[in-house]
């Protein structure tokens, strides 16, 4: 180590609330681990950044687990975060959120797959004035049925429903403004919605290419289902920007048109059997009627409760998705 960043090594072990933190979610990375937090660090040492390392260990069944609580012990750079069991991603980068102090935020995954040495670049670029900097896998290491066609298809089907035009909004590399994150909920896979939900917020996005490399250590954790996941979660998105905050405005409006339908259907038929004594009784359009007056009421209760449950979402804003069993670091200050 050149004694540069030696130097700037002592200035970040003495500066309290770092520049940067770095959010890596761990699921059985043992072998991957140290060399990761070795990259990392030594990438950040070089650039003269006063950085934090935050891991999350989602659950590992492996030995990530113990080789965490033994780095995070040892070193000033390393805070480790061990959720009692399995999660998933998206829990493991909420919880990563809310312990970084950094200023600005980038997440990568525990694999290597991503390149620490694209951060400074990612960084630079936040500091153009963007919120939410995300990597773009432009030579994508991966399997090309299983996981890059289902890719391809899905961020274009997110570009059309959200309206932020990335190419890649699974690469984990990306870098925030930390106040962007700081008041969001992540749900199920939602975590590469960040941009489209930053986006709903009025972020400013960008994407940049980075490096990909093929993974070298232990296993995906995904296959061709989590495209099936992610469309669902798409769902989600879509609806929480478009009717999130106005249930009313969707369920009401429906209900309010199917019931005047019924009515008026009614009022026709109460029309032919008292004036034009006509038999009703055998008529489809008097089950017609009935079923829309129903559906109506049906349409607009659905939307008072849905008001109801939008304001409980939003004033209960800080339940966490995840219990933490511990937390290691060998500062005491929180
Ligand atoms: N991961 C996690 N919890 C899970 C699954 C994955 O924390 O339940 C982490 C995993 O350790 C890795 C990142 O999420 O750091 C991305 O997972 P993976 O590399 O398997 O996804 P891929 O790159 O194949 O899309
Ligand atoms: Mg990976």
């Amino acid at each position: 180590m050149s004694q540069l960043s030696n130097l700037c090594l002592t200035a970040s072990i003495n500066t309290s609330i770092p520049d940067l933190s770095i959010v890596v979610p761990i699921y059985n990375e043992a072998e991957s681990l140290p060399k990761l937090i070795e990259a990392i660090s030594q990438t950040l040492q070089e650039n003269c950044l006063n950085y934090e390392i935050i891991c999350v260990d989602d659950g590992s069944k492996d030995s990530s687990t113990e080789i965490l609580r033994q780095m995070a012990s040892k070193r000033h750079d390393l805070k480790a975060i061990i959720f009692r069991k399995n999660y998933g991603q998206t829990p493991a980068m909420a919880a990563g959120f809310k312990y970084a102090r950094g200023k600005a935020i980038v997440t990568l995954d525990g694999d290597l797959q991503n390149d620490p040495a694209d951060i400074p670049m990612l960084l630079a670029k936040l500091e153009e004035g963007y919120d939410l900097v995300s990597g773009w896998r432009k030579k994508r290491q991966d399997h090309a049925v299983t996981r890059l066609l289902p890719s391809k298809i899905a961020n274009w089907i997110i570009g059309r429903v959200t309206g932020v035009k990335l190419h890649d909004y699974g690469c984990s590399l990306k870098a925030y403004r930390n106040e962007l994150v700081e008041d969001m909920n992540l749900y199920g896979e939602l975590h590469r919605f960040l941009p489209a939900l930053a986006y709903i917020e009025g972020a400013r996005i960008t994407e940049l290419p980075v490096r990909h490399h093929p993974r070298r250590y232990g296993s995906s954790k995904y296959g061709i289902w989590r495209t099936f996941r992610v469309v669902m979660d798409l769902l989600t998105v879509f609806f929480m920007k478009k009717f999130l905050t106005r249930p009313m405005h969707v369920f009401g409006f429906l209900g309010m048109i199917s019931f005047g339908l019924g009515t008026l259907l009614g009022i026709y038929l109460t029309f032919v059997k008292f004036i034009l004594a006509q038999n009703i009784g055998d008529r489809p359009l008097l089950i017609l009627a009935v079923v829309l007056i129903l559906t109506g009421v049906q349409l607009f209760s659905f939307g008072l409760l849905a008001e109801l449950l939008m304001r409980t979402y939003h004033e209960s804003q800080n339940r966490p998705i995840y219990r933490v069993r511990e937390i290691v670091s060998n500062k005491n200050e929180d």
